[in-house]
């Protein structure tokens, strides 16, 4: 069968935490928590499936669980969003950016993508027949490069995908880029798909601005979340879309077809869950510590290194070090250490090496001491 996506093999997440799993290394390479959900939680999806909610969900998700996502918003961003028809619930974020992209591109339709960039954007802009534009983030920060972005757009352009805090630089948006984006795309039919699953994870108070937080832009975007990252169950895939009503009705023609509707107990429990907010406010403060403590151990290595403004990932650049390939030092590092990271040139659609490696800190404290213990000793 002739390959629609002949470039693409098995994720670098799934090579990597294999890899890991072979050598028996600590694996901070996949972004996923070390460690479990609140036992709350995990209570409450029991108790709904033991109650028998386990039949189709609303295909656009529980009216109490989209209420929840818009409360969550207004407190938080002092947005609102009518929950009935513009929040959608999905099967996690990766369906979200699929389905905002799928609503939005036309073939021989252009997309603006940041790099380095996750990695499913590229794959869901050309199987819709879209032509990704690649731009790059300046380093070392991943901030963004407006007059490049600029000179990029075209009479084709239709979507500037973002995301904010950045997977895997850490750089969160400012108002003063959300001003830059808004004066490119006001006068032009460009769309924004934001990718803001680190929205809960900003450091040194610093506040996430969500791309809807500027007017302008709030009628032009389709913003994607996760409750993977929020409330540690990556395993849940479980996720929404905040959209104005003409997206929105646009973005569910096609969730509809993709996997038209999501579990029905855990749209159930983590209703519940969020009834409470500080069950999801305070988690920033619970990853800077983790932040803090693995930058500290960083500072004792050779690598040099800009702590991440947000995420839960740290990049680290070994350039003054070696001219190994980032492949190939984050396979010797899995073998001779055991400590598994992800070479940065796997967010690069040609590959290029700035010599950067992402570590993942969700992890347990004494997991990342472990690791530090032994990226210390590695050469
Ligand atoms: N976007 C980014 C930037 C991510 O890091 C991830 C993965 N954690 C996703 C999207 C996918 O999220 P989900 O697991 O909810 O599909
Ligand atoms: N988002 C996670 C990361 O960046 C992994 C998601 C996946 O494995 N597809 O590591």
């Amino acid at each position: 069968i002739k390959s629609k996506l002949p470039d693409v093999g098995t994720t670098i997440f799934t090579v990597m935490s294999q890899l890991a799993q072979e050598h028996g290394a600590i694996n901070l390479s996949q972004g996923f928590p070390g460690f479990d959900t609140y036992p709350y939680l995990r209570d409450l999806l029991a108790k709904y499936v033991m109650e028998g909610y386990n039949q189709y969900a609303p295909m656009t998700g529980i009216p109490s669980l989209k209420e929840r996502i818009a409360d969550k918003t207004l407190n938080l961003h002092d947005v609102a969003f009518e929950a009935e028809e513009e929040v959608t619930v999905v099967s996690g974020a990766t369906e979200a950016l699929y389905a905002a992209v799928t609503a939005v591109i036309e073939p021989g339709d252009e997309a603006i993508i940041l790099e380095p960039a996750y990695d499913s954007y590229s794959p869901a802009v050309r199987l819709n027949g879209g032509v990704p534009v690649y731009i790059p983030l300046n380093l070392p920060d991943f901030s963004v490069d407006w007059q490049k972005v600029k000179d990029a757009i075209t009479e084709k352009t239709k979507v500037i995908m973002v995301n904010t805090p950045h997977n895997p630089g850490g750089y969160v948006w400012t108002a003063e880029d959300l001003n830059q984006l808004y004066a490119l795309i006001q006068d032009r039919e460009i769309y924004v798909i934001s990718d803001e699953v680190y929205e809960q994870i900003t450091f040194d108070g610093r506040k996430h601005l969500p791309v809807f937080s500027h007017p302008g832009l709030r009628e032009r975007s389709l913003v994607c979340g996760s409750f993977g990252k929020t409330f540690h169950v990556t395993g849940w895939k479980i996720g929404y879309c905040l959209a104005p009503k003409p997206l929105s009705r646009e973005f569910r023609k096609i969730h509809q077809f993709l996997t038209f509707s999501t579990s029905t107990p855990m749209q159930y429990a983590l209703a519940d869950f969020m009834e409470n907010p500080s069950r999801y406010i305070f988690l920033h403060e619970f990853y800077e510590k983790k932040r803090n403590r693995f930058c500290r151990g960083l500072k004792e290595t050779a690598f040099e290194f800009i702590p991440a403004q947000g995420s839960f990932f740290q990049v680290v650049s070994y350039g003054h070090l070696s001219d190994e390939k980032d492949t190939e030092v984050a396979i010797r590092m899995t073998k001779e250490i055991g400590v598994a990271c992800i070479p940065v040139s796997a967010f690069f659609h040609d590959h290029r090496d700035p010599k950067l490696l992402r570590f993942c800190f969700a992890k347990e404290d004494r997991d990342l001491d472990k690791a530090l213990d032994r990226i210390k000793t590695f050469r």
